[in-house]
C-alpha cells in the first residue's frame, strides 16, 4: 500500500513542488490550501492530486478537515507541514492582529495537523513529519518578529516532539529554506530583494524543487535515523 501523504499549502510555491516530488515517489498525496480556489483548481487539474480547503490555523476545523481526507484516502503517514504566511513590519507599526495571524497559522498549524496526524503514527509505529521553518527563524530579519517568532518556534517544536515520537518510529524534522522563488517572495520589494541575493552566495533565489527534494529524503524509507534535526537549504546565506 502507497504511504499517505498531506502537504498543508500544498497548492502552489514551495507546497507544490513537494506534493510533485513525493507523488514522484509513489506516495498518494493531498494537498490542504486556504482558499485561493484558482490555484487550487489548476493545480488538481495538471497535477491529478486532490486539494482539500481550511485554515490550518482553526483548531476544530483542521481535526475535521484531516478526519475527512482519513476517511476518504486513508491513515496519514507523511505530514508536511508547509503553510505559511508573511505579515511584515517593524513592530512599531505591527498590529496584533498581523502577529497573531503569522503565529497562529504556520506556528499554530503546525499543532494543529501533529494534533490530528501524530497518534495515528505513533499507533502504526511508522510516520515522517517535516515542518518547514525559515531561515529567518535561525537568523531573524528585520521587520519580520511576528515570522522570525513562528519559525523559530517550529524549530523548537520539532526537536520536542521529535523526541515524543522516536520510540514509535516517527520522525520529526524540519528544514529551513533560505529565498526561493515562489509568490511569497515576489512580494518582496525589488530593490529589497537585490539586496538579499548579493547576500546568498551562489548568487541566485533557491527554487521550490530544490527543498521539496530535501523533503522527499526526509520522508523516505531511508530517512529513518534522522529525527530532531534541521536541514537549511538557503544556497549558504546563513551557516551555522
Ligand atoms: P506561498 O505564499 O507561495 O504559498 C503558501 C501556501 O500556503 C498556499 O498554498 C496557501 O493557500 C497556503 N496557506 C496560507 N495560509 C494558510 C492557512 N491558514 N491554511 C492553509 N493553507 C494556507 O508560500 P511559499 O511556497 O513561498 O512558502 C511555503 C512555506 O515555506 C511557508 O511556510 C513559508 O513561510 C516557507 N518559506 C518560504 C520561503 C521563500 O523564500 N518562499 C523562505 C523560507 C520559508 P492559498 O493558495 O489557498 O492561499
Amino acid at each position: 500500500m502507497a504511504r499517505v501523504a498531506i502537504v498543508t499549502g500544498g497548492t502552489r510555491g514551495i507546497g507544490r513542488a513537494i506534493c510533485e516530488a513525493l507523488k514522484a515517489d509513489g506516495m498518494t498525496v493531498v494537498a490542504n490550501y486556504a482558499g485561493n480556489e484558482e490555484k487550487a483548481r489548476a493545480f488538481t487539474e495538471e497535477t491529478g492530486i486532490a486539494a482539500y480547503k481550511w485554515d490550518v490555523g482553526d483548531h476544530q476545523a483542521t481535526m475535521d478537515g484531516c478526519a475527512r481526507v482519513m476517511d476518504e484516502v486513508g491513515p496519514i503517514d507523511v505530514l508536511v507541514n508547509n503553510a505559511g504566511i508573511t505579515r511584515d513590519g517593524t513592530l512599531m507599526k505591527m498590529s496584533f492582529e498581523d502577529w497573531n495571524d503569522v503565529v497562529r497559522i504556520n506556528l499554530g498549524g503546525c499543532f494543529n495537523m501533529a494534533k490530528a496526524c501524530f497518534e495515528g503514527m505513533r499507533d502504526r509505529k511508522w510516520g515522517r513529519i517535516v515542518n518547514i521553518g525559515s531561515i529567518n527563524g535561525q537568523a531573524g530579519q528585520y521587520g519580520q518578529v511576528n515570522y522570525a517568532a513562528a519559525k523559530s518556534g517550529i524549530h523548537g517544536f520539532t526537536k520536542a516532539l521529535a523526541q515524543e515520537g522516536a520510540r514509535f518510529g516517527v520522525t520529526v524534522n524540519a528544514i529551513a529554506p533560505g529565498y526561493i522563488d515562489t509568490d511569497m517572495v515576489a512580494a518582496v520589494p525589488e530593490n529589497v530583494l537585490e539586496k538579499i541575493v548579493a547576500r546568498i552566495p551562489v548568487g541566485r533565489l533557491g527554487h521550490a524543487d530544490e527543498i521539496a527534494r530535501g523533503v522527499s529524503f526526509l520522508a523516505s524509507e531511508d530517512g529513518g535515523f534522522i529525527t530532531g534535526s534541521t536541514l537549511s537549504i538557503n544556497g549558504g546565506q546563513h551557516m551555522y
